[in-house]
C-alpha cells in the first residue's frame, strides 16, 4: 500500500472544517443552480465522506459514493450505496450509468494512470451530465510545506497536477460529451510573485506554515515553522503586490452535457 493511501484511511482527516463545509454548500448551489435539481441518480468519484453527496440527498436521487479509503465510505451509513474504487486499477467496471457523475477536489490528486482511469470512467457512466471540480489552476508551487526531519518538500494537500477551464474542457470533450458552463468560486486565489516567494523559501525557509500534513518521504508530520522576520516581510510584501493584480477564485467547476 503506498504512503498516500494509508493518509486517507486516517480518520481524522475525514472531519471536515466549518471552513469545508462551506465551500461544499457553495459548490451545492453553484450546480442546482445550472442543472436543476431534478436527477434519477447521481454518482460523486472520491466522494470522501459523502459530505458534497449527502447535499444531494434532499434531490430524491438514488445516490452513489465510489472512493478507495474504506474509512471515508464508513460515513455514507445509509444515505448513499458505497463503492469501493481505487483509480488505479479500474479494468472492468459495475458502475451503473448515472444521470449525473461528479467528482470534487480528486483529479488534482492522481498519477498520469489514473487520471486516465478517471476520466474514462466518467465519461463511460454519465448519462446526462458531468460537473468536474478542481483547484482553479493552482499554482504547485505557492504552496510548499517542508518535513523537519528529511527536509522533503511537497505539497500538503498532496496536490501534483494543475488545470486550467481549458484543460479540463479539453480531457473530457467528445462528440457526445459538450461543455456547458464553467463557475468559479471560495475566497480569492492567493499571489505569488515568485521571486519573492522562492527568496522567501530558500533562504528563510518560508514553508507553508500548517498544522498538519505528511511528509510523502518519511511519513512524519513535523512541518517546518520557522518564521523569520525578513521572511514575514516578503510574505506582507507579497500581499501587497497582489492588491493591484486581478485573481480569480480559488475553485473551479466545468459543467458538461451529455447527449443521447
Ligand atoms: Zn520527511
Amino acid at each position: 500500500m503506498s504512503f498516500n493511501k494509508e493518509h486517507f484511511e486516517n480518520e481524522l482527516i475525514w472531519e471536515y472544517s466549518p471552513f469545508q463545509k462551506q465551500i461544499n454548500e457553495e459548490k451545492y448551489l453553484a450546480i442546482t443552480r445550472i442543472l436543476g435539481e431534478k436527477f434519477d441518480s447521481i454518482v460523486d468519484i472520491g466522494c470522501g465522506n459523502g459530505h458534497m453527496l449527502s447535499r444531494f440527498s434532499k434531490t430524491g436521487a438514488k445516490l452513489y459514493g465510489a472512493d478507495f479509503s474504506n474509512t471515508a465510505l464508513k460515513h455514507l451509513n445509509g444515505f448513499a450505496e458505497s463503492i469501493h474504487l481505487d483509480l488505479e486499477c479500474v479494468k472492468e467496471h459495475d458502475f451503473d450509468k448515472c444521470d449525473l457523475v461528479m467528482t470534487f477536489d480528486v483529479l488534482e490528486h492522481l498519477r498520469e494512470s489514473a487520471l486516465k482511469n478517471a476520466i474514462n470512467l466518467i465519461k463511460d457512466i454519465a448519462c446526462k451530465y458531468i460537473v468536474i471540480n478542481v483547484p482553479n489552476d493552482e499554482d504547485l508551487e505557492l504552496r510548499r510545506a517542508k518535513c523537519e526531519k528529511c527536509r522533503t518538500i511537497f505539497h500538503p494537500y498532496g496536490h501534483i497536477n494543475t488545470f486550467s477551464e481549458a484543460m479540463i474542457v479539453e480531457m473530457f470533450s467528445t462528440n457526445k460529451i459538450q461543455h456547458m458552463a464553467t463557475v468559479s468560486l471560495g475566497p480569492t486565489k492567493p499571489y505569488n510573485q515568485h521571486t519573492l516567494s522562492n527568496i522567501s523559501k530558500c533562504v528563510f525557509d518560508g514553508y507553508m506554515n500548517i498544522e498538519t500534513g505528511t511528509c510523502p518521504s518519511c511519513g512524519g508530520s513535523s512541518l517546518i515553522r520557522r518564521r523569520h522576520p525578513l521572511g514575514l516581510m516578503i510574505k506582507a510584501l507579497n500581499r501587497f503586490l497582489g492588491l493591484f493584480v486581478h485573481r480569480e477564485k480559488e475553485e473551479l467547476i466545468v459543467f458538461f452535457r451529455v447527449l443521447e
